[in-house]
This record gives C-alpha cells, sequence and structure tokens, in this order.
C-alpha cells in the first residue's frame, strides 16, 4: 500500500467497476465497443488506475477532455487508442501526433492548418480524427450538413490526417421527455445519411454516453462513450428509475481520526465564525479533509460521516484542510476509520444524496475530489 502522507484516502473498487462494465457490455449490441471515459482524472476515481482496469474488463478505447490527460495516459504505458472529446488547439497538434493521440474536429481551416502542421513534423504516422457534430449541445461540432461535407472534404484531401470515427453528444438524454434526444439523432442519421449519399464511407460512428446507452439501446451504433456509469453512478434519478442496468458505486472516501476530545471547559466554539458550540461532556472528533480535497464547504453544520456505520454531524465549518464533527457522547479514539463517502458496518453515505443536499450532480461530488487524495485501487 502507498505511503499515506494524511490518513485521508479515496478506495476504488475494481470489481465495481469490472461489474458495471461488464453489465453494459451484456446490456448493449454485440457488436458496439465500449470506450471507457476516464477525463477529469476518470471522474475523480484515478485516470491511469481506471483506464488501465477498464481496457482488462471489456473497455478497447479511452476518451479524455484535453490533451494532457491523454499523455498522462500515454506516459502510464497504455497503448489502447485515446480520444479528445474538446477542443485542441492547433499548438497541441504535434504532441498529440507524438503521443499517438486521437483528436475531435469541426472546422475545414484547423484541419487545413493540421495537415500542415503534421506534414511538416519529423513524427511519422497519420493524426486520427474524429469528426463531431453539433445537433442540440450547442457546445462543439458542425452544425449543418453543408459544413459536415465540407469538413469530411477537407480531412479526406489531407494525407497526412486519418478520419477515424464521427460523432455526436445528447444533451437530454437523461430526461423522461424523449423529444429533443430523438430530434438529435435524426439530425446525426441525416447527417451520416448525407456524407454516404456523396460516397463517403464512414468511420466508427458513436453517440451514446451512459444515459443514452441505457435508455436508447437502439442507438447504440458502432461504440458508446461509458463515463458515469462505469463509475456505478447513475447520469439521473429517471435513468436509474428505469431499471434496465444494476450499477454498483466504485468509490469509497475514507479518512481516521487526527483528533478526539471531549469538551468538559470553556472553549465550547468549533471551527470558523464559532458557528457550533458543543455541549459539556460532547465528544468532538477532528478529521483530515476540508474543502481543499473537494469536501463541500457547503457541507458545514449540514453534512455527516459514518463512524461504526451511525451518522455524525459535521460541528462547524468546514475548513480548507480539516472539519469537525460531533460524536455526541461516543468515546471514540484517535487513529479510528470513518467513511465520508461509501458504506461502513451497515450504514452508507451516497455520492447521490451529497449531490443532493449541495443542489448538483454526482458527477460534480466525484470529479471534483482533488488530486492530494491518494487513490487506492482495491
Ligand atoms: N461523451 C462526451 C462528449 C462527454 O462530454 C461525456 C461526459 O460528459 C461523455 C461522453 C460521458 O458521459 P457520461 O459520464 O454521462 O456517460
Amino acid at each position: 500500500m502507498k505511503q499515506l502522507f494524511r490518513e485521508t484516502w479515496i478506495e476504488v473498487n475494481l470489481d465495481a467497476i469490472k461489474k458495471n462494465i461488464r453489465a453494459f457490455r451484456r446490456y448493449i449490441p454485440k457488436q458496439t465497443k465500449i470506450m471507457a471515459v476516464v477525463k477529469a482524472n476518470a471522474y475523480g476515481h484515478g485516470s491511469v488506475g481506471v483506464a488501465r482496469h477498464a481496457l482488462q474488463y471489456g473497455a478497447t478505447s479511452l476518451a479524455v477532455a484535453i490533451i494532457e490527460e491523454g499523455i498522462v495516459l500515454r506516459q502510464a504505458g497504455i497503448t489502447a487508442p485515446i480520444l479528445v472529446l474538446g477542443f485542441t488547439p492547433l499548438s497541441r497538434v504535434k504532441e498529440a501526433l507524438a503521443w499517438n493521440i486521437e483528436l475531435s474536429a469541426f472546422q475545414v481551416d484547423w484541419i487545413k492548418e493540421a495537415q500542415k502542421i503534421v506534414r511538416a513534423s519529423d513524427f511519422s504516422g497519420r493524426l486520427n480524427i474524429h469528426v463531431n457534430m453539433d445537433t442540440g449541445m450547442g457546445r462543439l461540432g458542425v452544425r449543418t450538413k453543408k459544413n459536415l461535407l465540407s469538413v469530411v472534404k477537407a480531412l479526406e484531401a489531407s494525407p497526412d490526417l486519418h478520419w477515424n470515427g464521427i460523432f455526436t453528444h445528447f444533451s437530454t438524454a437523461d430526461e423522461a421527455d424523449h423529444t429533443l434526444t430523438k430530434l438529435q439523432h435524426e439530425l446525426f442519421v441525416n447527417g451520416l445519411r448525407y456524407l454516404e449519399q456523396h460516397g463517403f464511407k464512414l468511420p466508427t460512428v458513436h453517440m451514446c454516453n451512459t444515459a443514452a446507452a441505457i435508455a436508447y439501446p437502439d442507438y447504440s451504433a458502432d461504440m458508446i462513450r461509458l463515463g458515469i456509469g462505469m463509475y456505478g453512478l447513475y447520469p439521473s434519478a429517471y435513468i436509474r428509475s428505469l431499471n434496465r442496468i444494476r450499477l454498483v458505486p466504485a468509490l469509497s472516501l475514507k479518512s481516521r481520526f487526527s483528533y478526539v476530545k471531549t469538551m468538559l471547559s470553556e472553549p465550547y466554539t468549533i471551527s470558523y465564525g464559532a458557528t457550533y458550540i458543543a455541549k459539556k461532556g460532547e465528544v468532538i472528533g477532528t478529521i483530515p479533509i476540508g474543502y481543499a480535497d473537494g469536501y463541500s464547504r457547503a457541507l458545514s453544520n449540514r453534512g455527516f460521516v459514518l463512524y461504526k456505520g451511525k451518522r455524525m454531524p459535521i460541528a462547524g465549518r468546514v475548513t480548507m484542510d480539516q472539519l469537525m464533527v460531533s460524536l455526541g457522547e461516543r468515546k471514540a479514539k484517535q487513529g479510528e476509520e470513518i467513511v465520508l463517502y461509501g458504506k461502513q458496518e451497515g450504514g452508507e453515505i451516497t455520492v447521490d444524496e451529497i449531490a443532493e443536499m449541495l443542489g448538483t450532480i454526482n458527477y460534480e461530488v466525484v470529479a471534483t475530489l482533488s488530486n492530494r487524495i491518494p487513490r487506492l485501487f482495491l
């Protein structure tokens, strides 16, 4: 086990990741491949560890948001295809080629410039490109059939670029109203047909994130881009309610008391702002995690942790690196284990309920866990 400089850590349950990938593998058509989305440090789970195992468990390629995330994977020795989903500035094209990382593109000028850069570089091989179609996400991508055709023509006219994929991204696939997703699908398919009518043979076609893979199995195409579901979390309550696939959360956040005291005399105040006043005889535990670790300050006086399987409320404000909990009259000891997210002795705090308390989504709760917390793959 890696030396922990502070007794706060994330445990990533590899069996859960394996089960989740296998559950999708069984659910989607046989010929559909799985691209494991490991951007943002694998949604906080640790990108290299997750990527390696996801590939062992059946994913055949990886997706990241920015080229640096791809380089980290290559430096760790991962050789599977890696696609950058976001925009890559032309200044990074050479590195993409050097590290054999595939890029998304949707602009003719970008493609022409990228071709020149690749041609002028010392590296052999072609730069793989996936064309991004904007069918309603409104973020990046080609927005008209005419532009799509120009982009693909520019790509096919670039001898040092290789057209390897075409994709779109749904904006409401996790919602009960299917209207927009169906429209996005129709626009995408129309774009694909238009290219075929112009004599182009389609490369790998992909559109589904976790929500779409579950709710629209007919849209699986050649590949799904599996993110949140691989980590065992549902993209929304609606998708969970469909009851089509059983997911097992992979991440637990744990720590140990760095100090425990019984409040026998003044001062009774706890943390900044003195917003919590302990009672005489109350036991207060200090835990070495704070908002700089991605444990939200908005959980001050609201959140809780598990100690011996029971929920203990946070006392006072969450500080940058530490927080305090009230243990009532329980005689806890320094060094005893607590759980912030996950299970302990029959108790459980889910990432979903933390997200709900914070008015956000489970994605944000895990993706914002900072790099100073070690990840243990168990
Ligand atoms: N595809 C794209 C383009 C994305 O931006 C994302 C993540 O936001 C995903 C796929 C994976 O989505 P999910 O985590 O909902 O499966």
